[in-house]
């Protein structure tokens, strides 16, 4: 039988993506992990074609829409290359048996990205971010996990559980 296949957010892999240059590698995932399941590293907004280092960009609402705006540089909008990349993953996501992702990220986040009004006060703290919130909408059946969900060796055990069996009923 092959082995599952997992999107990892590239960062917590150690691919310097972030938006300072920097990584944010998790230790099982990177290092452990790997004995379970084929790894394919995905950073939005490296693909989208942000390049790294970037200005960092936060969710704002505005104009009841949720848009990823400059944190320091409110002229600055990727929202709309990044929809345009999202909408594109179609094909890669559907080979995918699950998807880890990084917390608090205004791309990757799973339920824990804060949103700003345009004057930049918190309205809201449980938001996810632009990608996650597209995946989720169109792909029901993966298995999404966030990086600090897989801390505990308890949760850790618990993902791989879950992803032998979703391999096995493939
Ligand atoms: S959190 Fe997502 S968008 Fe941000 S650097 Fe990591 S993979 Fe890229």
């Amino acid at each position: 039988m092959s082995l599952p296949r997992v999107g990892v957010s590239a960062c917590l892999l150690g691919r310097p993506v972030r938006y300072d240059g920097d990584s944010r590698p998790h230790a099982w995932i990177r290092d452990v992990l790997p004995g379970y399941a084929e790894l394919s590293p995905i950073c939005p907004e490296m693909e989208a074609g942000l390049g790294a280092p970037r200005p960092p960009v936060q969710l704002v609402l505005m104009g009841g829409q949720v848009r990823a705006l400059g944190v320091a540089d409110s002229q600055l909008d990727v929202t709309p290359v990044l929809s345009v990349w999202v909408r594109e993953q179609a094909i890669r996501l559907e080979a995918l048996d699950a998807l880890i992702l990084k917390s608090r990220s205004p791309s990757c986040g799973l339920g824990d990205v804060p949103v700003f009004s345009v004057e930049r006060e918190v309205l809201r703290e449980h938001q996810d971010g632009l990608f996650a919130s597209w995946v989720r909408e169109h792909f029901p059946r993966l298995v999404l996990y966030s990086d600090v969900w897989l801390e505990e060796s308890q949760q850790q055990a618990e993902f791989l559980s879950l992803l032998m069996k979703k391999n096995a009923g493939s």
